[in-house]
């Protein structure tokens, strides 16, 4: 679904990313680990060209994002993110932010766009909250806003980058929760995260990157267990 090839970005004289070949296939969840400055939020914010790659390949369900020609705002239509901070508009409602998105983005019709932003905010476990603004929910229940928010675009593909690391530790549960169910529900996704409890669970495959290369990359059980990098094993048992 997602095709990366010899990706490539700098900053000013510093090398972010050297090359980087990654592919996720459909209904997959890669685990995206590695020490801080690796690269790893570079990487997600280049899948969708938040972030202007200096060279390589992009292609999202065979569109190549990297051609001039390409249509990027649909493209980006294609992919939710996720981010640390929820991003969510302090004056609107949990409603009102789900369904800003669905009319603005998606052109629906008010009565539309809230049917599709109910059913979202129930799908993360928040049917009751549609009409609290985000300075009445908790951490955990304005990413999860986020996150309804994303979904109910209906991406091919969904990046987070960090979701739960700015929640206490007790909200984090119900965000990993929400990501296991739309991972179940066959959503494609690829998670940057400390949360190396769900990696194991949920992940399909982790990708270990350090420096801005991928070192190493294989299901979970094997990572955490038998990696065969000494860096990537050394980083996994510190913070596994
Ligand atoms: P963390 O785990 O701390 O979030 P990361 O793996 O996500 O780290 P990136 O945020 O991708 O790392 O950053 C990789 C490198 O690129 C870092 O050295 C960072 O300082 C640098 N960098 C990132 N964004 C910019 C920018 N806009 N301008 C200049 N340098 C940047
Ligand atoms: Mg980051």
């Amino acid at each position: 679904i997602l095709d990366v090839r010899a990706l490539r970005k700098s900053f000013g004289p510093l090398e972010v990313l050297k090359g980087i070949d990654l592919s996720v296939r459909p209904q997959e969840l890669v685990f995206l680990v590695g020490p801080s400055g690796s690269g790893k939020s570079t990487l997600l914010r280049c899948c969708n060209r938040l972030e202007e790659p200096d060279s390589g390949s992009i292609r999202l369900e065979g569109v190549e994002l990297m051609d001039r020609a390409c249509d990027l705002n649909a493209a980006r239509r294609r992919i939710g993110m996720v981010f640390q901070g929820f991003n969510l508009y302090p004056h609107m409602t949990a409603l009102g932010n789900v369904t800003l998105a669905l009319r603005k983005v998606l052109g629906k019709s008010r009565r539309e766009a809230e049917e599709i932003g109910r059913a979202a905010l129930d799908r993360v476990g928040l049917a009751d909250k549609a009409a609290c603004h985000p300075g009445e929910l908790s951490g955990g229940q304005q990413q999860r806003v986020a996150i309804a928010r994303a979904v109910s675009l209906e991406p091919t593909l969904m990046l987070f980058d960090e979701p739960t690391s700015a929640l206490d530790p007790e909200l984090v549960g119900s965000v990993l929760a929400v990501m296991r169910s739309l991972r179940e529900a066959g959503m494609t996704m690829v998670v940057v995260s400390h949360e190396m409890r769900f990696a194991r669970e949920a992940a399909d495959r982790v990708v270990f990157m350090e420096g801005g290369a991928i070192v190493e990359e294989g299901p979970p059980a094997a990572m955490f267990t038998e990696a065969q990098h000494p860096r990537t094993r050394a980083f996994l048992q510190e913070i596994g």
